[in-house]
């Protein structure tokens, strides 16, 4: 799991608060735990000057646990994913990187056969090209995790490797800093799967997918072609369907011949017959009532980067407007919602108007955590709005209105 983008947006939605009590973890555990690391398998390959450069003055960060422990409180529907990963911002961000980047882009295909879109579509869904890496120590955080809470094991396996990377120079210390789990760089790679894909794309014998852009570019490829990417395919489509479809049964797994899709009367989203470009394709249907779409094993290789259909969706979505002018094809059919979700500039725009009526939510940052929630339920109710501390348009639209 490369696992970037799911620590900035399910914390936005999820039960974290920040004045929750950090669960204990004791200084005299945290030492005697990391020296029990030191002589383990698992650190084999780490010196001990690489182990105690890093961890000598090191203590236990109790914040990461918490962020371990949340529970999920709030389910986002696949529209308001979109909506943030998919705003007119990032769209335009990546026509201006995808024509800064080509050439190397296009280097980049020729190594790994994975299109220039998809690879600029995978960078600003999972770290807004380059903008979001994330503030917190790796060390520290995975330390952490490596001696307290419930998955240590996984954890330390990646401590290992972030220390592995350290200890061949590919980043320096203060510069791997990352998610609370671990996720670091503008491909927001967990330290093992950094070990496994991240490529030295500038010929500067690091792999530096902190500063480096082409090296960030060439790693995310990668990944991609390593999770059995295919040259030429498209990740997929999206179709319409025969009146009466029953969609029940469909699954992104269920593969099926694109002959068998054209029997069973599909076509694409503008009634033409359906291409040859993907020999087989599984049926994905986010929402009942919503846009269908036919996506391939290269969707699978999307899947794999966050293991949530909703992410691959969005990169799918943002490769398919970021590429050349004459390549640009968006989603057609509505989501099956009256109230549509907000853009990041829309979320600031909202937290401006909650500050402006007394809610104490700190800046309008344009990521919705608990506080902004709060205070959006209570002007859900008093506006006679359903208050489920949902971001959407209809309460934009009464706040906006002076309502
Ligand atoms: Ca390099």
């Amino acid at each position: 799991m490369a696992c970037g983008v799911l620590g900035t947006l399910a914390l936005a939605a999820s039960g974290a608060h920040a004045q929750d009590a950090p669960p204990p973890a004791d200084p005299a555990v945290f030492r005697a735990c990391l020296n029990q690391l030191k002589g383990s398998t698992a650190f084999r390959a780490i010196t001990p000057a690489t182990f105690a450069g890093a961890t000598d003055d090191l203590a236990p960060d109790p914040s990461v646990l918490v962020l371990l422990n949340r529970q999920p409180e709030f389910t986002m529907p696949v529209w308001d994913y979109l909506a943030v990963l998919v705003d007119e911002e990032r769209v335009a961000d990546g026509r201006k990187g995808f024509a800064q980047w080509l050439p190397q882009l296009k280097q980049i295909e020729q190594q790994s056969g994975v299109a220039p879109n998809v690879v600029v579509g995978v960078w600003g869904v999972e770290s807004n090209f380059g903008q979001n890496l994330g503030g917190r120590s790796l060390v520290q955080s995975l330390a952490t995790l490596s001696c307290f809470g419930r998955r240590q094991a996984y954890f330390r396996g990646e401590f290992a490797a972030a220390l592995r990377i350290l200890q061949e120079g590919h980043i320096a210390p203060e510069k791997l800093t990352g998610s609370w789990a671990g996720a670091f760089g503008q491909t927001q790679f967990m330290p093992g799967t950094f070990l496994r894909s991240a490529v030295d794309f500038d010929g500067d014998g690091r792999r530096d997918i902190v500063d480096s852009v082409p090296d960030a570019l060439a790693s995310t490829a990668k990944f991609l072609q390593n999770a059995g990417y295919r040259r030429g395919e498209p990740w997929g489509f999206e179709v319409r369907l025969p009146a009466g479809y029953d969609t029940s049964g469909a699954s992104r797994k269920a593969k099926q011949p694109i002959d068998a899709w054209r029997r069973a009367g599909l076509t694409l989203a503008d009634g033409s017959p359906l291409p040859d470009t993907l020999p087989s394709a599984g049926l994905l249907v986010p929402a009942r009532g919503g846009p269908a779409f036919l996506v391939g094993r290269n969707f699978d290789t999307l899947y794999s980067y966050n293991a949530s259909e909703n992410y691959a969706l969005a990169i799918a979505q943002l490769s398919n407007l970021v590429g050349g002018a004459s390549d640009r094809v968006d989603f057609v059919t509505p989501w099956p919602t009256d109230d549509p979700g907000l853009s990041r500039a829309q979320n600031r725009e909202l937290q401006t108007l909650l500050l402006a009526r007394g809610h104490d939510i700190g800046t309008a940052d344009g990521m919705i955590g608990s506080k902004t929630r709060e205070a959006i339920k209570a002007e859900q109710q008093r506006l006679g709005l359903k208050t489920d501390g949902r971001a959407g348009q209809k309460l934009l639209g009464r706040l906006r209105a002076g309502g």
